[in-house]
């Protein structure tokens, strides 16, 4: 791993006459908060030396350009919500906190955009779009959370990207301070642009390794009105996964289509304190969701639906109710019940793959010691499989998580899948990113770090090994 400078006194000082004193913290207390994000498991925390919490681009750019005289690294962080291990200072050097960029600038009901600070809450854009009657829609299930700058640098998924896509999809452009220092503008409000390299498109998924994302402007579209929530309970794995290429296809365009397994309906109902969730015992659940413009097109595609799921061998069909998404919503919380420390698989496949991935997964879980936990983004092939550490020892659980790693990956690579969904490779999955990348893909992203960020100053150890 690349060395750099330690962070002395007279950087120190030189970070406090950019934001002012009160926003440069060095005290181990408050740096203890930076160790790590999502990640459970204390042998991959990191300390940072120092944190700077600027106010706006200008003064993320200067610190960058000190950051390149100087030669130390710095880490971005937004909410700390990572479960790759992006947001961990891996080596050592500044995190920079993206809190105080939390403005939004303007909402534009005309032209249906808003642009935002990068360190709005992206549940706070929601909300703002919904009260002018628009959507974002853009929805991690961290979205109270995350920020939005930090959905651009993940390309976050989320819950409706079956009919809305990823956040890539919700984008006009953005401003980055680049890796050395320059503030640039990266797209424009166009519906379609032929001018050029599709700088923003490259920026998002970039997972702050090619500029610290600075100002967002986002697509809105019309609220639609009318939504249903439907509840497919399976008993059988087989019959809730062979069911979705049959609602893709009826022409329903539904919003979501997410799957728990029936260890997450037991873990999150617990968790969530719902004493009576119908087939608690043994229940699958797929959740669907449809929204439409018009209430009788609303009235015949639930018919559709729940003609699709009960002809494909539901147990029982019901309205989800509130407490369904909840328990959704708290898939990944309800993990902290099982196991101090799990770790979370970001798997995604060719959508028509996901049924045959999900069945090969489980039955290489079968041989490993710990619990294997799979909830899914059906609907966009993209599959989360939880590991449980349970009481394992350390050497065990390293062994057999690797074991277990090359064989699901390996499976996925086979069927022309890739390693991260959604959540991106940060540190966690680097040393996978190298193995299972093709050759000349993975050389195109090491020539543009080297050239984008030559002293290797944002977010190192991360993403790729440059
Ligand atoms: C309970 C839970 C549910 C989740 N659900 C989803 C989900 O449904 N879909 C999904 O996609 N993810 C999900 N995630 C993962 C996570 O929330 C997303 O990756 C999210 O985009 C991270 O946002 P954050 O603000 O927490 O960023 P952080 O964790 O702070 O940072 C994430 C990465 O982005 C970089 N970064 C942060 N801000 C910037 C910036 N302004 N410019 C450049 N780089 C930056 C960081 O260096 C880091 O590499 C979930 C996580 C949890 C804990």
């Amino acid at each position: 791993m690349e060395t750099y400078q330690p962070i002395t006194p007279e950087i120190i000082e030189k970070l406090k006459a950019i934001t002012g004193p009160s926003y440069v913290k060095t005290d181990k207390d408050i740096l203890l908060q930076y160790q790590t994000d999502y990640e459970t498991d204390p042998r991959r925390f990191h300390l940072p030396e120092a944190a700077v919490i600027p106010a706006n681009a200008e003064e993320i750019s200067q610190i960058v350009k000190l950051a390149n005289e100087y030669h130390f690294p710095i880490t971005v962080r937004s909410g700390g919500t990572s479960l790759a291990d992006g947001a961990i200072p891996v080596c050592g050097g500044l995190v920079l906190c993206m809190e105080r960029l939390n403005k939004i600038i303007e909402l534009n009901e005309e032209g249906m955009y808003m642009t935002v600070e990068a360190g709005v809450r992206t549940v706070d854009l929601q909300k703002e779009a919904k009260a002018h009657g628009l959507l974002y829609a853009g929805d991690p299930s961290s979205a109270e959370s995350c920020m939005i700058g930090a959905n651009l640098a993940t390309n976050a998924g989320g819950l409706k990207a079956v009919r809305y896509g990823v956040t890539r999809h919700q984008v006009y452009c953005l401003e980055m301070v680049t890796p050395t220092g320059d503030i640039v503008e990266c797209g424009r409000i166009l519906k379609k642009c032929s001018t050029g390299y599709d700088l923003e498109q490259l920026i998002i998924g970039s997972e702050g390794t090619l500029g610290i994302i600075t100002k967002v402007t986002v697509k809105l579209i019309p609220l639609p009105p009318y939504r249903f929530d439907v509840l497919a309970v399976y008993t059988d794995p087989r019959k809730a996964l062979y069911m979705v290429p049959k609602l893709l296809k009826a022409g329903i365009d539904p919003t979501s289509v997410e799957y728990m397994d029936n260890s997450y309906v037991r873990d999150t109902a617990d968790y969530c304190h719902y004493s009576d969730m119908p087939h608690y015992e043994d229940g699958i659940y797929v959740i669907i969701t449809v929204e439409t413009f018009r209430e009788d097109e609303l009235d015949s595609k639930m018919e559709s639906v729940c003609t699709i799921c009960e002809e494909s061998g539901a147990v029982d069909v019901l309205e989800a109710d509130e407490r369904i998404w909840n328990m959704r919503r708290n898939v990944q919380t309800s993990c902290e019940m099982v196991s101090k420390v799990f770790l979370t698989d970001d798997v995604v496949v060719p959508v028509h793959k996901i049924a045959s991935t999900i069945e090969k997964i489980m039955e290489i879980g079968e041989d490993y010691p710990f619990q294997v936990k799979i909830n899914a983004h059906i609907g966009d092939g993209n599959l989360h499989i939880v590991l449980c550490k349970m009481d394992m020892s350390d050497e065990e659980w390293e062994t057999s998580v690797e074991k277990f790693h090359q064989q699901v990956y390996a499976y996925a690579y086979s069927v022309g899948g890739r390693l991260a969904g959604e959540h991106g490779i940060g540190a966690k999955k680097l040393k996978y990113m190298e193995e299972f990348t093709p050759k000349g893909e993975l050389a195109i992203m090491k020539t543009i770090k080297r050239a984008m960020d030559p002293n290797n100053i944002l977010n190192p150890g991360k993403l790729i090994d440059a």
